[in-house]
Order: C-alpha cells, then sequence, then structure tokens
C-alpha cells in the first residue's frame, strides 16, 4: 500500500456511496409517484402499466447497486488481493516472449472475468427480465452467444492485441499516440464491418417487406439525401420483448434496423417519427461528434497511461509488483472507471442534449403528435419509468426523462 493505494480506494468507495445515494433517492422517488400517473400521461398510460414501470425500475436499479458493489470487490481481489500478480507470475513461468507472455496474460484476465460475470448476467435475463415478461431468451441461446461473442473477440482481438503490444515495446516513449491510432483505425473499421458480418452471426436481419412502410421511408430518407443499404427487420425477439430501432455501419455500409417487436407495437405513423428521429442523429452529425469525444478522452487516457507506466508506485499502489506493458495495460483499464466515474453526469447531459436536437429534427420531418404517442408506447412497452429522480437522472440518463421530452416537443412545436 502506497499513497496511491489510499487516493484509489478513496475515489472507489467514494463513487459505490454516490452511487448508493442516488439509488436510494431514485427508488423513494419512484415508489412516492406510484400511487398515481401523471397527469400529462394518465389517459395514454394505465395505472397497471405505471405499477409495472415503477417496480421494473426499481429491481433493475438495485441490481445494479449489487453488481457494482460485487464488481468492486472482484475489482479488489484483482488488484490489492494480489490477483492480476498471482495470474502474471503463472503466465510468465511458461518462458514465452514478453509480447505473447502480455497477450496470454490479458487474455486469462479477460476470460476470467467472463466466468466471474456469468451468475450476474444469468440473474438479470432469467431472473430479471423474466419475471416482468421481457425475456425469451433460453439458457441454451444464452450459452451459445456466449460461446460464439467469446469466439468472435478471440479471433478480432487477438491480432489486435498483439499488435498493441508490438507497438509498445518497439516504438519509444510516444507509443500511446501510435496505440491512438491504431485503436481509432480499428474502432472505424468494426463500425463498418459490424452490420454485414458480425450482427448476422447472431441475429437474422431480412429486408423490410411492407410495401407502404418501406415506401414512406425510402421517401422520408431521400427527402433528406440519405443512402443506406437498405432498410432491414431484426428478429430481436427471439431475446427479448424489448424494442428499439437504430442506423447501423459507416458510410455505404449503413442501414437502417428495426426490430421485429418494434414493429408490432407501433402505427407507421409513429414508426416514421421514431425514423426521422434516428435520421436526426445523422443530420446532426451525432455520430461523428460522439467519436470525436470518444477519440479525445482515449487520447488524452493514453497519454496518461505513457506517463503512469514508467512510474513504480503506479503498479506497487494497484497490487502489481512487477511493472511491464501488459500489466499497465491491465490496472489502467480496471482501474480507471473508479477515477472517471464523477464525469459521467458530462456524458450523459451531452447525450440527453442529443437527444432533444434529434428530436427537434424528428418534429420538422414527421408530425409531432406522432412522435409523442410513440414515445409514451415505447416507454410503457418498456416499463420505463415517468418518474425518475432528477439527480439520478442527471448522472444516468443518456436519454431525457419521457415527462421533459416529450413537453420539450409539446413548446416547441405543438
Ligand atoms: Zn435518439
Amino acid at each position: 500500500m502506497n499513497s496511491f493505494s489510499y487516493i484509489f480506494l478513496f475515489c472507489l468507495v467514494a463513487s459505490i456511496i454516490t452511487q448508493w445515494v442516488l439509488v436510494k433517492r431514485h427508488v423513494q422517488h419512484i415508489r412516492a409517484n406510484r400511487a398515481n400517473v401523471p397527469a400529462d400521461f394518465s389517459e395514454k398510460i394505465p395505472l397497471e402499466s405505471h405499477h409495472k414501470a415503477a417496480d421494473y425500475t426499481q429491481a433493475k436499479v438495485k441490481t445494479g447497486l449489487a453488481e457494482l458493489i460485487i464488481g468492486s470487490l472482484i475489482l479488489l481481489g484483482w488488484t490489492m488481493g494480489g490477483g492480476l500478480q498471482f495470474l502474471d507470475n503463472h503466465v510468465r513461468a511458461l518462458g514465452l516472449a514478453e509480447i505473447y507472455t502480455g497477450a496470454l496474460f490479458i487474455m486469462a484476465v479477460f476470460l476470467i472475468s467472463s466466468i466471474l460475470d456469468i451468475p450476474m448476467s444469468l440473474y438479470r435475463t432469467f431472473k430479471l427480465e423474466q419475471s416482468f415478461g421481457f425475456n425469451k431468451m433460453t439458457v441454451g441461446l444464452f450459452f451459445a452467444d456466449m460461446i460464439k461473442n467469446g469466439i468472435v473477440a478471440a479471433i478480432i482481438g487477438t491480432p489486435l492485441l498483439l499488435l498493441v503490444l508490438w507497438i509498445m515495446e518497439n516504438s519509444g516513449s510516444y507509443w500511446w499516440i501510435y496505440v491512438w491510432a491504431t485503436w481509432l483505425g480499428f474502432s472505424l473499421l468494426m463500425m463498418w464491418a459490424y452490420p454485414a458480418f458480425i450482427a448476422p452471426l447472431f441475429n437474422k436481419f431480412r429486408p423490410l417487406d411492407n410495401e407502404e412502410l418501406r415506401t414512406r421511408i425510402e421517401n422520408l430518407l431521400t427527402r433528406n439525401g440519405f443512402k443506406s443499404q437498405g432498410i432491414f427487420v431484426m428478429d430481436g425477439s427471439t431475446r427479448s420483448t424489448h424494442g428499439n430501432a437504430y442506423f447501423t455501419g459507416l458510410g455505404a455500409n449503413k442501414r437502417i434496423v428495426f426490430f421485429d417487436t418494434l414493429i408490432d407495437e407501433l402505427s407507421y405513423d409513429e414508426i416514421e417519427a421514431v425514423l426521422a428521429h434516428e435520421l436526426g442523429h445523422f443530420k446532426c452529425n451525432h455520430i461523428k461528434k460522439r467519436i470525436t469525444v470518444l477519440g479525445t478522452v482515449f487520447l488524452v487516457g493514453l497519454g496518461i497511461l505513457g506517463w503512469l507506466i514508467n512510474e513504480p508506485w503506479f503498479y506497487s499502489g494497484l497490487g502489481a509488483g512487477i511493472p511491464s506493458d501488459h500489466m499497465a495495460l491491465v490496472l489502467f483499464m480496471i482501474a480507471s472507471p473508479a477515477f472517471t466515474f464523477f464525469m459521467q453526469p458530462l456524458f450523459s447531459s451531452i447525450s440527453r442534449q442529443h437527444e432533444f436536437e434529434a428530436d427537434d429534427f424528428a418534429a420538422d420531418q414527421a408530425q409531432t403528435e406522432n412522435l409523442i404517442t410513440a414515445l409514451v408506447n415505447l416507454y410503457r412497452e418498456n416499463a420505463n419509468t415517468l418518474t425518475p429522480d432528477p439527480l439520478y437522472s442527471a448522472f444516468h440518463d443518456s436519454h431525457p426523462p419521457a415527462p421533459i421530452r416529450i413537453a420539450h416537443l409539446k413548446s416547441k412545436f405543438a
């Protein structure tokens, strides 16, 4: 234990206490508003749905808090408990070259972390989601997904990992700039390749065959000069009843994907409005802005790691005896959330700002009323609470709470 150990522990404990207080506030706020549907929604949302949303949200955030505490104990086990050093000693005993030792060590950390994660993930899917009627996944599919994910991660991740470790070893003190450029190039490549090559391994995609809906969507896209590879329907219902729609891919490889569940839940007018919102994200350059923000955060992060990697106190403070490139990478990856947690309100607020902008765009393109009813339907079907605690929401919500979002739409365009 050195001073850095105490700073790390202080930040970790502070972030856990903060999250615990936020969850407590959130649950109290939801309970206090459980008896009645908020006035603006009383015609559209039955009391039964309001109760379900309240109960589901409480169960979800409590599960999240339990996961946070278990995750923090695992983190302490890896670091100060000596788990990483123990693993490092065993991988080193194999006597491989430094780069292969590093890659094997990092893959072992990932594998063990994924295995430790299984019980919580099972609980989330087959207890939490199941008890509120959202889960459609079978145990067989759950494990098949996991194995497939592991294989895809190994095939894609291994060469990347070897490349990063090679750069770190061979490119001097500015290695972090080269690693950053590699990461950025790789991320863009993955964004491009994901819809065509990876997503189909997990889901079935079929072209949207409904003539009327397709024509309406194509009109909306042409009107906005948006080129894509097509409109697809995904069998989201094999895993969950939660509905969604999204744009995916990069450049000419862009696609529009609707969950089959969404098509069942919304009218054509509403689907068009939801799509207009998604299109708004593109038109307002939110994807580019997000890549810029993420890229900057990563560059700063890697720059900091470029300094820490040469400081013995960084390793010993986190329970690792032998400094190395691979140890520095893993320590940085697992320890940094404790330090960056308090930046979350900033990122959440940027994301909510983008949602408002996309809503404004959608309201210009489609009927505002359709977007409002689509949102109300989606909030009801997904059992999202209408009455979040404002402070909790400021920290965690990437999307504005329904009442604020709908009031915004009404004030601007109704
Ligand atoms: Zn959005």
